[in-house]
């Protein structure tokens, strides 16, 4: 119980330009896996998902995954600056982490991602103007997200 593990890489804050180091510094809290025990999660690790395996952990669905790979949405805090804003994509490949890198949130990302984790969507949404002062509703959240953030068109 309460038990969870720690997405971890190098990150590269876009607020200041340093390097975190690949360790839980970071604050990238995860209960993806199946038995989460303070582990350090990075590229080359296992990680079955499943979309009842990501639902249970508190992780929303951006849109089904149509292929093996799965994009994953969070948000990081820089260890240096101390900036919440910060965000990283996790691929998952055939049960195991392929990648894990800092990127830059956006409408781009959000349409090429399949989950987001639960508290960074209402962080994100949470500075929407229209956002309610206490946002829980992750459905509410998720609208205005993506009014914030409309996807763009096909090319
Ligand atoms: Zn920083």
């Amino acid at each position: 119980m309460g038990l969870f593990d720690w997405f971890v890489a190098e990150l590269t804050c876009a607020k200041c330009g340093k390097r975190s180091p690949p360790d839980n510094t970071t604050s990238v809290q995860t209960k993806l896996h199946p038995s989460p025990r303070q582990n350090f999660l990075e590229a080359g690790s296992q990680l079955p998902l499943t979309p009842e395996s990501a639902e249970n952990a508190r992780y929303t669905l951006l849109s089904p995954p149509t292929g093996p790979e799965i994009r994953i949405l969070q948000n990081w805090e820089c260890p240096a600056c101390g900036d919440l804003a910060q965000w990283l994509e996790v691929v998952i490949c055939d049960g195991r982490i392929t990648g894990i890198d800092s990127v830059t949130f956006g409408a781009a990302r959000l349409a090429a991602a399949h989950y987001i984790e639960d508290e960074s969507l209402l962080f994100a949404a949470a500075s929407h103007p229209e956002a309610p002062p206490m946002l829980v509703d992750r459905a509410l959240a998720l609208q205005l997200l993506r009014a914030r953030f409309p996807a763009p068109p096909k090319s």
